[in-house]
Parts: structure tokens; sequence; C-alpha cells
């Protein structure tokens, strides 16, 4: 692999505590990662230069929450939804059965599409989980084709109870035969902790059940209402709860002191014109706080990362910076990573060329296609 040297970088951000943001900078890339950062005129040569004109950089985004292994869409009940109908979860069960009578090929191009589409908005890392499949051949497919396009794998067999099944009975078979067929091609388990989708006790017998078989825990919890999400992703040392739209001072305060990241998807509530999560509480208590686009076709369809950045400083009250930080080294931390989400010696070469002069520019100019090219692990991965 060759070594790449960017120059001339009017604004570095690299989430690194003694490296801080560097005015002017160069960051030398070898072997696929970040071997030096410093002034550009100090810069060692490298094989490959790539001058980038005043241009800030920050490191590449890690959306790590998204569902993109389904078919079909629902942009009729978007239109319903902004119409003035309220969510109730229940269009999962039209993803499925579209998700189900699909081929794999169909699946793969769907992945693939949304993949590409994510990385020209600078994002690097994403988290794929099933959970339109709900039966053991279909979770299992669609688990072994989120793995050829990324290591961070989910299982979220427990994303709702499908038609005409039993609860309990369905909870049994996502811990036992489901999970044995998933967990190959899973690195976490899920659950979506909600009423009308699983309760405090079932979703707890998934988590421990996928933690048994040696996967991490995440877990969808307290979007729509009030719940015991959040005090279970904790009590169980989940590295993630994400939503975190209704929370009460005991979640935030269990949250501000455990490693378990709080991960905020507002491209949900923009898409159900919802309130959204009190991020302002959660920093200011101390909780890590992450940003996902949760990207799926029912709720929250969009790749689009620069989008929840806008969305968390303009509706959520976090600065730009927080927001940048939650959108990189948050993401990291929610996927319990340590070479990604910042641009220290050592990190993967994650990063995103902005058509900006600052990182400000993410949430000071929403809407605009800002990226201008994205280097992912020491390789140019896109160029506009
Ligand atoms: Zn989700």
């Amino acid at each position: 692999m060759i070594s790449i040297a960017l120059t001339g970088i009017g604004e570095l951000t690299t989430n690194d505590p003694e490296l801080g943001t560097l005015r002017d900078a160069a960051v030398v890339i070898d072997q696929g990662r970040v071997a030096w950062v410093g002034p550009t005129r100090n810069a060692p040569s490298a094989q490959f230069m790539l001058p980038v004109g005043g241009a800030a950089v920050v490191p590449g985004f890690v959306d790590s929450h998204a569902h993109l292994v389904f078919a079909g869409d629902r942009a009729a009940e978007f239109a319903a939804r902004m119409a003035g109908e309220p969510y109730t979860g229940g269009g999962i069960r039209t993803t499925v059965a579209a998700t189900r009578a699909a081929s794999d090929d169909v699946l793969r191009d769907t992945v693939l599409r949304l993949c590409r589409e994510a990385l020209w908005q600078g994002t690097t890392t994403i988290e794929i989980k099933s959970g339109y499949g709900l039966s053991v051949a279909d979770e299992e497919r669609s688990l072994r084709i989120a793995r050829e396009f990324s290591e961070e794998t989910t299982f979220l067999g427990a994303h709702v109870v499908p038609e005409g099944a039993d609860a309990d009975a369905y909870t049994a078979l996502v811990c036992g035969e489901m999970l044995d067929a998933a967990a190959p091609h899973a690195r976490w388990v899920d659950v979506f902790c909600e009423r009308g989708a699983f309760d405090a006790d079932r979703s707890e017998a998934v988590l421990r059940a996928g933690i048994a078989r040696g996967l991490g825990a995440r877990i969808h919890a307290n979007q729509l209402g009030p719940g015991p999400g959040v005090r279970l992703a904790v009590a169980l040392g989940a590295a993630s709860a994400d939503h975190c739209t209704h929370l009460s001072t005991s979640d935030i305060d269990a949250l501000s002191t455990s490693d378990t990241v709080a991960t905020l998807l507002p491209g949900a509530e923009f898409a159900t014109r919802s309130p959204y999560p009190d991020a302002r509480a959660l920093l200011d208590a101390g909780a890590t706080v992450a940003l996902a686009t949760d990207c799926n076709p029912g709720t929250s369809y969009t790749t689009s990362m620069l989008l929840c950045i806008a969305l968390a400083v303009r509706e959520m009250r976090m600065t730009p910076a927080e927001a940048l930080v939650a959108a990189t080294l948050g993401g990291a931390k929610a996927l319990r990573r340590t070479d990604i989400g910042h641009l220290g010696i050592g990190a993967r070469a994650d990063l995103v060329v902005l058509d900006a002069p600052s990182s400000l520019h993410l949430a000071y100019r929403p809407g605009v296609p800002l990226v201008k090219a994205v280097v992912r692990g020491g390789e140019l991965a896109w160029q506009r």
C-alpha cells in the first residue's frame, strides 16, 4: 500500500486530545493508518502528495445505527404520516413481507446502493442490522449479506413479533435457533424494547442470549415513550442505547455514570415529525452521545450523517463541535472501537475532505454536498 500525504489542510479536526485542531496542517498515511500529523511545512514526503488547497478535513463519519437489508420502500406511509397519521411501528411488517419475497441479489443491490450513498456523504464505517427477515432463514441471509459490506453487523431478529406469532414463542425462537443461525455473521445483538414490540423481560432474554453467544449488546430504547430500555442497557453493560427520545432523570443519570453510549437518531424524529431527544441534558450530565442515521425505509430513509449533524445543532441544541464529535468519535465508542472516529497516530486512515474551510460549515450549510473526497483505510475511496 502506498503512502499518501494530504497537505495544505485549512483546518484539521483530529478528535485526538493531544493533537487537537490544527491549521495549515498535513496528514501522512502509511499502511492504511495515520502515520504523521503536523504543520504542512514539516510534512515528510510520501509517494502520493494530495494538496487540498485549504479545505477542512475531519475524521470519517461513523454511522453506528442503520437498517440497510430490506426490499421495497414506504413512501406512501411517509406521505400519510405527513398528512397527520401517527407512527405506531406497525409498518415494519410491510417491509418484512417485501424483504422475505426478495432475492439475495435484490437485497445485496440495496445494501450496496445505500453503502455507496453513505460513503459519498463521508461515512467510512456503517453498522448494518438485520430485522426485516424475522425467520431463521431470512435473518441468517440478511446478516450474511450485511457481512459482505461491514464488519459491524447486528442481529435484530427481535425487531417486532411477526404477524400471527405468539410473543413468548417468538422470543424463544430468537434466543435459540435464530440466534444460532445469525451469530456466525454478527458482532452485535439488538432488540426493539418498546410498547408493541418487546417488553423488559423479553428484551432482557434476547440480549442475555446474545451476550452468552459472544455478541455485544445494543438496544432500541425509549423511542416512542418512557420505558425500561435505557435501564436495561446500562444494567447489561450494552455498548449503546439508541433513540433515547423519552428519558427520565434517572435514565440520564444511569447513562452518564456508565459506558453505555446514548445514540441519538434525529432522522427518525424528523421523518415522523416527533419531538427530538434532549441532547443538551445528556451532554450536560456527562453522557457520551453518538449521532447516527437509523437509515430504514419506514422512519428515517436517509444515509446522511450531514443531515443528522445539521438537525442535532438546529433542533437538539448541540454545538457544531459537539455534533461533529458525536458523528465520529461518539459512533466509534458506540461500536466500542478505538481505531476509528479520530485521526490520532495509528488510527485507521478514514477521513473526509470538505468543500469548506471549516467543519462549522457541516451545520452552517445544511443540504449542501460538502464532501469533496473520502479516504477510507488509507485509500481514496471517493472523490467528487
Ligand atoms: Zn433502528
